[in-house]
């Protein structure tokens, strides 16, 4: 049997003939018409006027904190729940990271605690320089709490929607609710351009100087000039022209990974013991991965002896994202709260969720999830 992948890239048609066209046109890179075209595709897609699209997303991360004066000696509040990518664009700068636990509503920064943290930071007399939300595994944080505690304290938002192209919060797109969005295009993303990202805000001086800052700060004159510090971040033509046609398939991408959830949903759902992430009542995930929680008492089973049951059998699935308050590299920074993910980790387990996954690989899959049960099983 073939291995069945986590969350494997999923090309069509449109993605082989558009990358074809760039490359006849001798256009390859950096940058090009189609790098042109992706941004302002993307801008009409998620509703936002301006977007540069950059080498990854943790690009897009490391230029949003220089963007926002982000600097040695500040500190950044930031999801502790996460790929470790948006903690380590704060340190990028030589700014501290302080780690904010998720609530078990959506799985994403408490505002509670969010709170909390300003207002002690505010005591203190040091606010931070910015607040970076995560939207984990396609579903929005709650925008209306956490935009209402920032605008309060003045600090931005930096809204890390990685894993949320597509999604919404109360009908307005994941991406569009801090003062810049950053989407990633990497290879298990809902859609990707084998490696990619994109920087979105409605300011277009931010933008502008987004874009000088990732093609080396290259000042404007016949001869190469430079008046600061740039990186080498753009997106090669090659590679936007992938992601045109995937952005173009992105609705049919949405809907079939809400199908596949539904699908475990409806056939592990009564299962004692097997949770799944939990549905925020106010907004649309696109169910990137699908999670569950496994309670072993009650299942009988743990996620570790799912997981090692699925690998038996070829089949990759994950331990949700290890929380960054509990990662060695993290451990000396400050953490609010702390045990909700910290559970989450111990019992969170995600399942394949690609788009290409055939019913009959969906079928196997919980028949594997099922007799771990029947295995384990000691009355
Ligand atoms: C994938 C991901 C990133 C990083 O994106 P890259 O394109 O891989 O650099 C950042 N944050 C989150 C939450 C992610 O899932």
């Amino acid at each position: 049997m073939p291995r069945i992948y986590l969350s494997p890239p999923h090309m069509g048609n449109m993605e082989r003939e558009l990358l074809l066209e760039a490359f006849d046109s001798n256009w390859i890179a950096p940058l090009g018409p189609h790098v042109d075209a992706f941004e302002r595709e993307f801008c009409k897609t998620i509703g936002v006027s301006h977007s540069v699209a950059l080498s990854s997303g943790t690009a897009a991360l490391h230029l949003a904190m220089i963007l926002l004066g982000v600097s040695a000696g500040d500190e950044v509040l930031v999801s502790s729940f996460t790929f470790v990518s948006t903690v380590n664009a704060v340190t990028y700068v030589g700014a501290t990271p302080v780690l904010i636990d998720s609530d078990d509503i959506s799985w994403n920064m408490d505002p509670m605690l969010l709170k909390e943290e300003l207002e002690d930071c505010a005591r203190r007399g040091k606010l931070p320089k910015a607040v970076i939300v995560v939207d984990l595994y396609g579903q929005c944080a709650d925008y209306d709490s956490i935009n209402a505690i920032c605008d309060h304290f003045k600090v931005p938002i930096v809204e890390d929607a990685a894993e949320t192209l597509g999604a919404t919060y109360k009908g307005r797109p994941a991406g569009s609710f801090g003062k810049m969005g950053v989407f990633s295009f990497n290879g298990n993303k809902i859609i990707t351009t084998s490696g990619g990202g994109m920087l979105v805000s409605e300011d277009g001086a931010l933008i502008d100087r987004a874009r000088h800052l990732a093609t080396q700060a290259r000042d404007p004159a016949p001869h190469y000039q430079h008046s600061e510090i740039g990186f080498n971040y753009r997106m090669s033509n090659l590679l936007a022209a992938v992601g045109r046609g995937q952005l173009r398939a992105l609705d049919q991408r949405v809907a079939r990974r809400r199908e596949i959830f539904e699908f475990y949903r409806s056939a592990l759902g009564n299962i004692p013991g097997i949770y799944f992430i939990p549905d925020a009542p106010y907004g649309n995930s696109n169910r990137w991965l699908t999670c569950i929680t496994v309670d072993p008492d009650e299942f009988g089973a743990s996620r570790e002896d799912i997981r090692l049951a699925l690998e038996a059998e070829n089949i990759e699935s994950r331990p949700v994202w290890k929380p960054m308050h509990l990662q060695p590299v993290f451990s000396r920074c400050r953490v609010r709260g702390g045990e909700v993910s910290a559970e989450i980790f111990e019992k969170g387990l995600c399942l394949p969720s690609g788009t290409d996954l055939k019913e009959a690989d969906l079928i196997r899959i919980v028949e594997i999830v099922r007799g771990c049960k029947l295995k384990n099983y000691s009355p």
